[in-house]
């Protein structure tokens, strides 16, 4: 697999740089020179595939060229040894469920498998791999699980003190050994700021090998195509026509899709579904693209103002808004909408869905309605487990709900953190003692 830069195709690279850079240096991002289609023969023995195979063919379909087949089906079944079911609400909705995996939110299958293609590309260094990252809350727990014990890579996430939830912050620092964490006394953006200070100071990325476990890194994109051939290998017995539906916010997962398309999945329709911060739907509406500031939302993983997928997509359709929007249709609901969808589904199945895909199963309810001719089956991808947001959850159905072990078990582990101003200098100094 070779790519380029959607700011200039001439700029190639090849596939490892590209995960252990992150951005190419033009500041684009690195998008695949061909997604090649699967065979007939794929799609033909679907219905008898698990998820690990279909991850394992697809992985052998786009990477076979850089890494030998037997390494390639052994890393890939390691990485992805979770689940990815179908809830069937009804005869026409089923929830995605994408919340099996370590940190129980659909980043899980992203982080593991690029700590997995990262510890492979890094054998045979001898320098340790150093990945720093900032987060905000949700994206710190998938890659502290990911990389956790991975050999040869350590990993340092920096999180803005008392701004991430209690059990946020307990998945960053209560692992250990590969894994620290530098509690910053400050905002996200403080943090992330420190991070790319790090990536430009001349003296530490030569004391240290750095890297970034960035959302946009294109190793992340790649397996969440995996799992819209999952869901579509679940309900094709039905012989209908699928729509998926998905909550969005950096659009990493809808253009995850837009590539399981491209390998000839035949889905029906994208629906891009957000909270308030809507620049995405608008722009499907009206052609007109404007970032604006993000505003906190109850599904706050999604408060994202100026997407940083979006140029992908753009990319995808030649910047065409007409084949974008026949393709893809937005819709955006508040949180009032939000709550109200969450108690409606309980309500009516007794099942419980987080406020992120509530977002994504009123986006599909609101297509289905004007769609009734198509016969269509949603499939709202559900992409955290709602224990994850405990407090919200309970409030909003008036009940309490049974929290997965994997998360029960963190509220009695200790904290470990090393505080710290929100100043590159402090940063530094830290790194440089640590590395003697
Ligand atoms: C990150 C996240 C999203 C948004 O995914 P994008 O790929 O950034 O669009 C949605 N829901 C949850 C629970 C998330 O953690």
């Amino acid at each position: 697999m070779q790519l380029y830069s959607t700011n200039n195709k001439a700029l190639r690279s090849d596939f490892r740089t590209a995960i252990f850079k992150g951005l190419p240096d033009d500041n684009g991002l690195y998008m695949p020179l061909h997604i090649p289609e699967l065979p007939d023969s794929f799609f033909k023995n679907l219905p008898d595939l698990s998820f690990q195979d279909i991850a394992e063919q697809v992985s052998l379909h786009l990477l076979a060229d850089i890494i030998p087949a037997n390494e390639l089906k052994t890393l890939v079944r390691n990485a992805l040894d979770f689940p990815a079911p179908v809830h069937q609400l009804d005869e026409h909705t089923g929830i995605l469920e994408l919340f099996h995996g370590p940190s129980l939110a659909f980043k899980d299958f992203g982080a593991r498998y690029m700590a997995a293609l990262m510890s492979y590309f890094n054998k045979g260094e001898s320098k340790p791999l150093t990945i720093l990252v900032a987060t905000s809350g949700d994206t710190g727990g998938a890659v502290a699980a990911g990389f956790y014990k991975v050999p040869g890579i350590e990993v340092i996430i920096l999180y803005p003190s008392e701004k991430v939830s209690d059990l946020q912050e307990k998945q960053l620092t209560t692992l250990g050994h590969n894994v620290s964490a530098l509690e910053i006394d400050g905002s996200f953006d403080d943090c992330q700021a420190m991070v790319k200070k790090a990536f430009l100071d001349t003296e530490l990325t030569q004391t240290f090998r750095l890297s970034s476990a960035n959302s946009i890194n294109i190793s992340r994109l790649i397996p969440q195509s995996f799992y819209y051939f999952e869901a579509w290998k679940q309900v094709m017995h039905l012989n209908r026509p699928v729509v998926f539906s998905v909550p969005s916010g950096n659009f990493g997962n809808l253009t995850a899709g837009l590539f399981a398309k491209r390998m000839g999945l035949p889905v029906h329709h994208f629906i891009a579904a957000t909270n308030s911060n809507d620049v995405v739907p608008a722009y499907l509406a009206s052609g007109a693209y404007h970032p604006q500031p993000s505003v906190r939302t109850l599904s706050n993983a999604m408060d994202v103002g100026a997407p940083s997928n979006f140029v992908r997509m753009l990319d995808l359709y030649g910047s065409t808004w007409n084949i974008m929007k026949a393709e893809i249709s937005g819709y955006a609901f508040n949180d009032e909408q939000t709550k109200a969808a969450m108690q409606d589904v309980y309500r009516r199945f007794e099942y419980i869905i987080d406020p992120h895909a509530a977002v994504g199963y009123l986006a599909w309810k609101a297509w289905q309605a004007t769609h009734q001719d198509t016969n269509a089956i949603g499939v709202v991808l559900g992409t955290a487990h709602p224990a994850k947001f405990l407090d919200d959850v309970e409030s909003i159905l008036e009940r309490s709900i049974e929290v997965p072990e994997r998360l029960a078990r963190l509220k009695h582990e200790n904290k470990v953190s090393h505080k710290m101003p929100p100043s590159f200098e402090a940063l530094k100094e830290w790194l440089k003692n640590r590395s003697v």
